[in-house]
């Protein structure tokens, strides 16, 4: 077999897992948006088959051969630059499915689908003590799974990097914590500002279909090409990318609550550029997909925040919004542009504004790298939890569910994920701050409605290269500086203290 033989032999494996993949993607999207309540038993078993044939496929056999053939290829002056990001990427996936024992994935898949439905009946009940045993096996198993994937002394990593390649907690733990320094006094100082919103304004009455059309115009003002996508209502928002011309968007309605609806569109809106920008031709291998979790976060981070609560994109969808929610009455612009940049500590992550939010994720990383390195028992979590919601946000859960059960991630053995939220929310400022640089003032162009010169910039420098550097490897090419906190926290200052008229 010639070292082109095996590359040959590695794409179309890959392109055909691809195809898996994507039919696999398109039933859990049925499943989240039209399926019938009794179709769901088969539609799990569907799943499951779909996830045996592509976990197979990861790991055959034949790959090693293919893989350390195709690396003999003589190297030629300028290597196919596809070919060796494909290459890189083939041997770390092979690398992260065929560490981990079968009998470890199966009692881990079954783990995280029991903690997950056990966490659906706990958490409303509020019952911790029915949840702990499952969340108590699911921390056991996952430390065994790090020690397989054997990336190093820090256990955490091998879970973090399956989320965000190459990122590890010592590198974390210094720039997450400066941040949280950082957002502190600028927390404090909004807090005592004199100038409050009104909340009540978002919470009148705004009926479905005005919702409804105001969400299909602002993701297609953004550039999202509804000719490649579809927006449908589902209960938990996502985007999904089934394929080139297809990547679909979903959102969920609240007729007491604007923002639910508006800012969550935005949110998959940004995810779904990426998807509509990565290149179609390279689709099936690494080389045309997105980067990483935190990466992809980045892009919903940037059009739901930086752009969608600015005041020059409220500047052209302020008016639209006013004729189709007439509840909107005489409220003024910058009123409503303060009543969405409404900053106040919460005890849900999910509903946390862009200052508080990422005080959410940094208690957790802190709280979750502890299990892992046995420094704090699962028995003792609640209490380490409440601890630091008190410290870093003053407030007391009342409860396990608006505590430490609200959220689904731990409960399915997604730990090291909630870093990448942050990550996101780094990586959009830093490459935000760096597309005005280039791209040059923007705003009159946003108030006209025109976002055109930020997706083209968004586009050639972080949807086209797909999976050709690592996130931060990334980040430092395009802005030309290494991930830092500073950019978020002086966008963050800038537009607050602006907002509520305080000296931070
Ligand atoms: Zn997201």
């Amino acid at each position: 077999m010639t070292p082109h033989d095996a590359y040959r032999h590695l794409v179309s494996h890959s392109r055909e897992t691809a195809y898996l993949k994507s039919i696999r993607r398109l039933l859990a999207w049925d499943q989240r948006t039209h399926l019938p309540r009794r179709g769901h038993a088969h539609r799990a078993g569907q799943l499951a088959f779909l996830a045996g044939l592509i976990h197979a496929r990861l790991t055959d056999p034949r790959l090693p051969e293919w893989l350390e053939r195709a690396a003999d290829a003589d190297a030629p002056a300028a290597p196919d630059e596809a070919q060796a990001v494909n290459l890189r990427e083939w041997r770390r996936e092979y690398h992260r499915a065929s560490r981990v024992p079968q009998d470890l994935v199966v009692a881990l898949a079954q783990a995280a689908a029991e903690g997950e439905s056990a966490w659906g009946r706990a958490r409303p009940a509020n019952d911790w003590a029915a949840f702990r045993p499952y969340l108590e096996n699911l921390v056991s198993l996952k430390r065994q799974e790090a020690q397989a994937l054997d990336l190093g002394d820090e256990p955490y990593d091998a879970l973090l990097d399956g989320y965000e390649p190459d990122e590890t907690a010592a590198a974390l733990q210094p720039l997450l914590a400066r941040l949280r320094e950082a957002l502190a006094p600028l927390l404090r100082a909004i807090g005592e500002a004199p100038r409050r919103p009104d909340p009540g304004l978002l919470r009148r009455h705004f009926p479905r279909p005005a919702q409804e059309e105001l969400a299909r115009l602002a993701a297609q003002q953004l550039g999202y090409d509804l000719a490649a996508g579809r927006l449908d209502p589902a209960a938990h928002p996502f985007s999904t990318g089934i394929g080139p011309g297809d990547v679909r968007i979903t959102t969920r309605y609240d007729e007491h609550y604007f923002p639910t609806s508006f800012f969550g569109t935005l949110h998959e809106t940004g995810h779904a550029l990426y998807d509509q920008g990565l290149p179609p031709h390279h689709w099936g291998t690494p080389r045309g997909e997105a980067v990483s979790l935190g990466i992809h976060e980045s892009q919903s981070r940037l059009w739901e925040n930086l752009v969608g609560r600015s005041l020059s994109f409220w500047r052209f969808f302020y008016p639209l919004a006013r004729r189709a929610c007439p509840a909107l009455g005489e409220a003024t612009l910058p009123d409503f542009h303060l009543a969405v940049n409404d900053v106040r500590p919460s005890l849900i992550r999910t509903e946390a504004d862009e200052v508080t939010y990422n005080l959410h994720i940094i208690f957790r990383f802190d709280l979750e790298l502890a299990l892992l390195r046995n420094d704090l028992r699962v028995a003792d979590l609640p209490g380490a939890w409440n601890e630091r919601m008190e410290k870093d946000l003053g407030l007391t859960p009342p409860d396990h569910a608006h505590g430490v059960m609200q959220d689904v991630h731990w409960s399915a053995g997604h730990f090291g994920y909630f870093p990448t939220y942050t990550l996101g929310n780094l990586y959009a400022a830093q490459l935000f701050h760096q597309a005005r640089l280039e791209v040059g003032p923007w705003e009159e162009h946003f108030a006209a409605g025109d976002f055109s010169g930020l997706l083209d910039w968004l586009r050639r420098r972080i949807h086209h290269p797909g999976k050709s550097f690592r996130p931060r490897e990334l980040i430092a090419r395009v802005t030309g500086k290494t991930l830092e906190s500073d950019e978020l926290v002086a966008y963050l200052k800038e537009k607050f203290a602006e907002l509520y008229n305080v000296r931070t």
